[in-house]
């Protein structure tokens, strides 16, 4: 039997290739090495990463937040529960997926692919064969050469979040996304977190004023940074020390190291069908074909932002290509959060890539100190800064550090998609009091009609 198209990986980007694939009338196969499907993003990554991040924050609020509103209590932690409520929330979507599968006639093997030639692979033993394939195996944390995962002591973010109990010291290389976003889990839990960080700000892709601000807020939390500072060696001694290179040290139960992480495409065989990869990135062109024109890839496999949602458009793309359809993507529109508290949410271009690009731009901005939202929740710490283009209004740049940035930045990926003005968004009703109001005021500042500053 010869299917139309065969994905392999079934993380954001495979299923909803295959989802979409079939829908369109393609006779489509999903192999997935895992027993359990949704890739990274729903095992070990965005959706237990939400889980924990919610019960943590929920703990913390009643620990040191409620008390301001009036309402004292002292919470018992029960870590276990905790844990087991994260895998029951992966659970349900595991069983989702499945769902989706069989509802959309998507074939599920459960095997690790490997090429034979252009329209063959092989599967448990099993060759398997389509017109067409789609490449969508994600992508690995990055270790550091001196200090391979044990994931007991030295843990990826597949071992922090599976932790047995709330380490009483954890040192986190590299401020990035996972690194703030796991830190503040078990900062919140009591942990002491330390960051190690090469570059000179935290979460480098945000815009350069929002990382300063996102800093410091991070460190009124109690997280603490080293920036600028290259780990050079470890030992592990009951503990693990970490050396600098100035020679200093420090000491911690856990390290998290999350630098990264890299393409995965271990035992696929590329090499054999010549399939050209850069750094490890699948090359592919605007269609997302590899240089065998009737493979694709997509998703943390290929260049771009390693983002669930982006490699869920490029999963519907696709299938859409390969169906004879010609979709479009607008890569500039794809918003990017971290969920710490408060959440940091951007869209478009920061501010240096507009210097970069010698794009003329305009600045608004609007701090949540003055919404009054904000300041009845008691969650007043953030800022909306808006870049628009000098000439013509277009919204060229979204960015949110603010309670549910998230959900607010949807109305910048949608002006960015729409090519909508500053002047649209101004002139839009924001309801009030809303945190969004604080968008409007951001705009109205760039086009000189602020009102509340
Ligand atoms: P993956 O999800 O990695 O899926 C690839 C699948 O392919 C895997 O299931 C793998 O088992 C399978 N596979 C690999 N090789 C083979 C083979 N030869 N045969 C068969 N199957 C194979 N992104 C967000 O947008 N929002 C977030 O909040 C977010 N949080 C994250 C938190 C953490 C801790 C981590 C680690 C990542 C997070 N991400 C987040 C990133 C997100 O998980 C990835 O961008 C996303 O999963 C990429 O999807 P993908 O389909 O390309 O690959
Ligand atoms: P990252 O690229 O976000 O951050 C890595 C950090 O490590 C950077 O700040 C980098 O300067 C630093 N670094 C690199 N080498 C170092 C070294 N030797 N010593 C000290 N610091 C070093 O990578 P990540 O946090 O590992 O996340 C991987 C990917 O997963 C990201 O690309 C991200 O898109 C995705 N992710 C997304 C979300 C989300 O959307 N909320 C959450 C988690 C992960």
């Amino acid at each position: 039997m010869e299917y139309d198209v065969v994905i392999i990986g079934a993380g954001p980007g495979g299923y909803v290739a295959a989802i979409r694939a079939a829908q369109l009338g393609l006779k489509t196969a999903c192999v997935e090495k895992d027993p359990k499907l949704g890739g990274t993003c729903l095992n070990v990554g965005c959706i237990p990463s939400k889980s924990l991040l919610h019960s943590s924050e929920l703990y913390h609020q009643i620990l040191h937040g409620a008390g301001d509103h009036g309402i004292d209590a002292k919470p018992t932690l029960d870590f276990s529960k905790m844990m087991a409520r994260k895998k029951g929330v992966v659970e349900r979507f595991n069983r989702g997926i499945e769902m989706l599968f069989q509802k959309n006639s998507v074939t599920k093997i459960i095997g690790e692919a490997r090429f034979k030639d252009a329209n063959t692979i092989e599967v448990n033993g099993e060759e398997i064969k389509a017109k067409n394939f789609v490449i969508a195996t994600g992508s690995e944390p990055t270790p550091l050469p001196f200090l391979p995962f044990d994931e007991k002591q030295i843990l990826s973010s597949t071992g922090a979040l599976a932790l047995n109990e709330v380490p009483k010291k954890m040192v986190v290389i590299g401020a990035g996304v996972i690194g703030v976003e796991l830190g503040s889990v078990y900062a919140r839990l009591g942990t002491e977190v330390e960051f190690v960080e090469f570059l000179d700000r935290v979460c480098p892709p945000l815009d350069k004023t929002l990382s300063k601000e996102f800093q410091k807020i991070l460190e009124k939390q109690g997280l603490t940074f080293r920036l600028s500072t290259k780990v050079v060696d470890a030992k592990i001694e009951g503990d693990v020390t970490l050396t600098f290179e100035n020679k200093e040290t420090v000491t911690a139960e856990k390290v998290l190291v999350c630098i990264g992480r890299k393409p995965f495409t271990t035992n696929l065989n590329l090499e054999a069908l010549n399939i050209e990869t850069n750094r490890g990135m699948i090359s592919i062109n605007g269609r997302f074909q590899t240089s065998i024109p009737n493979i694709y890839a997509i998703g943390d496999v290929v260049d771009g932002p390693m983002l669930a949602h982006k490699a869920s458009e490029e999963g519907v793309a696709v299938a859409e290509i390969i169906a004879g359809e010609n979709p479009h993507l607008n890569y500039l529109a794809i918003p990017s959060v971290v969920y710490t508290f408060p959440e940091v949410a951007a869209v478009g271009f920061t501010e240096e890539e507009l210097k970069d690009k010698k794009i003329k731009y305009k600045v608004g901005g609007f701090p949540l100190k003055a919404n009054s939202r904000a300041v009845a929740i008691g969650e007043e710490e953030g800022v909306v800064k808006l870049l628009a283009d000098d000439a013509t209004g277009m919204l060229l740049g979204m960015h949110i550090i603010a309670p549910h940035a998230g959900e607010l930045i949807h109305e910048g990926a949608l002006a960015i998609e729409k090519r909508a003005t500053v002047f649209d968004i101004a002139n839009c009703s924001h309801a009030h009091p809303t945190l969004a109001e604080a968008i409007k005021e951001a705009a109205l500042s760039i086009v000189k009609k602020a009102i509340h500053i």
